[in-house]
């Protein structure tokens, strides 16, 4: 019931780190609040029989809550965890993932510690803000409030590089001074949608791209001197032109206003080409690790044909390959398979074959015999037919690479039909939210 007002003492985190309380036979789940603490919650909406609240009044803290950093991070909704002390979030993915596996897949097996980062703070590449006029004619830039189009205005970003705010806020001044108008999605009217900040943790390249709504706007060649000389760290800018009324950020068209339309990055030697719509993993600190932890699950060695399925742009086949004998890249997504083989031959890897293929119908029809199998589906896990495939060609290792503990225990209860786990590896890529990346290294039941 809206609006009501229930009390109770915190007893778990959701999956999607929401406090769980319960008030008789309903369960509330709530915002910002820890394990033990006791609070009046009020009830904001119920869905399906679950009912979702805020704070109301906290009596109780939890040891583990700390002040948070960023100050709208309750109200932004990105970072469910900046009041929760770090060792406490890394905890807590673990027992995730553990009772994940438990309870899904009946798998009662040792979860190593998730791999955490030294400074869980800044690393996202990627930074998309819309941008808009608010009621009193300021222009702002934000992350939108839950459930709708008023953005919450911000000047930092405690999760987001460092290097884009300053740049962000150039360009909202420039917008004032230079007259330049932001979008109106209601009357769908103005200029200026989105900027898109990508950076290079590796070299020191930064892409602006400026998401507008038809080109060659008036004022642009002033602003684009403007922040060149305001921001001379800024090393291409690219215009995206979108001009339709949507909500998808890019549009099709692009055209480079300054350097060389892209920008690279290395993970682990090898080199990658990035442009404004390539897709890219967000913390290259934390993949670098990630990787390394799927190669030694692996157990890979030169006489191995290995399959990287749901590969994306190609980064685990193309830094695999060295150890391989060969390797098959199956991807869904044309745009990314075909940034996948730029990045191939830009870096002189000549043993690995991109096939465009759904993941499912490439290996039910394969005739090869793999040996290694990397997978790394999205969050809604594999599919029956691929489980299947798999269970039929049967590689003698397997590393399921997964973003969502569900799905990866409702597939392993599959797997582990003919194969054995042998080592569990929760890896925070996404500190300060309630995301946890793990790796299962499986092999072949004798
Ligand atoms: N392994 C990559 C990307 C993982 S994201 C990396 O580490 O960066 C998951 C990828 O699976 C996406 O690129 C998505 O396009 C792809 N995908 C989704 N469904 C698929 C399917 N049915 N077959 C093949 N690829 C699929």
């Amino acid at each position: 019931m809206k609006n009501k007002t229930v009390h109770g003492i915190c007893l778990d985190l959701s999956s999607e780190g929401k406090g769980v309380i319960k008030n008789g036979k309903e369960i509330v789940f709530v915002d910002g609040l820890f394990v033990g603490e006791e609070a009046d919650v009020t009830i904001l909406y119920t869905r399906a029989g679950v009912s979702y609240g805020k704070v109301n009044k906290l009596y109780t803290l939890s040891k583990d809550r700390i002040d948070p950093r960023c100050k709208v991070c309750t109200v932004c909704g990105g970072c469910q965890f900046q009041q929760l002390d770090y060792s406490a979030q890394l905890e807590y993915k673990t027992k995730r993932v553990k009772e994940a596996l438990k309870r899904i897949a009946h798998l009662d097996v040792e979860v190593k510690p998730c791999l955490g980062m030294e400074n869980p703070y800044f690393y996202r590449n990627k930074i998309q803000m819309p941008f808009k006029t608010d009621k009193k004619g300021k222009i702002v830039y934000g992350f939108y409030k839950a459930k709708s189009h008023d953005i919450i205005s911000i000047d930092k970003c405690y999760i987001e590089d460092e290097r884009a705010h300053p740049i962000l806020n150039t360009i909202k001044r420039l917008l004032k001074e230079l007259h330049i108008p932001t979008y109106d999605e209601d009357k769908h009217e103005g200029i200026l949608r989105h900027i898109l900040v990508r950076t290079s943790h590796t070299k020191k390249d930064i892409m602006v791209v400026l998401v507008v709504t038809k080109e060659n706007f008036g004022g642009q060649k002033n602003l684009i001197n403007a922040l060149k000389k305001a921001h001379p760290e800024i090393t291409t800018i690219v215009e995206n032109i979108n001009s339709r009324q949507t909500n998808v950020i890019l549009g099709n068209k692009e055209r480079v206003l300054f350097g060389k339309g892209y920008i690279e990055d290395e993970l682990l030697g090898v080199k990658f080409k990035i442009s404004a719509s390539s897709f890219y993993q967000i913390n290259p600190l934390q993949t670098e690790l990630l990787y390394t932890k799927a190669i030694e699950a692996s157990n890979i060695t030169k006489d191995d044909i290995l399959l990287d399925a749901y590969s994306g742009v190609g980064t685990i086949g193309l830094i695999m390959a060295k150890y391989a004998k060969e390797v098959l890249s199956v991807e869904i997504n044309k745009d990314a398979v075909k940034d996948a083989i730029e990045n191939a031959k830009a870096n002189n890897i000549d043993n690995i074959k991109f096939i465009c293929d759904d993941a499912s119908k490439y290996l039910d029809n394969l005739e090869t015999k793999i040996d290694v199998l990397v997978m790394d589906p999205p969050r809604k896990g594999s599919d029956e037919v691929f489980l299947k495939a798999v269970l039929h060609n049967l590689p003698k290792k397997i590393v399921y690479i997964s973003c969502n503990p569900e799905t990866l225990a409702r597939d392993l209860l599959s797997l582990t039909k003919k194969y054995e786990v042998k080592s569990v590896q929760p890896v925070d890529m996404f500190p300060m939210t309630s995301h946890v990346e793990t790796i299962v290294g499986l092999s072949l039941k004798k």
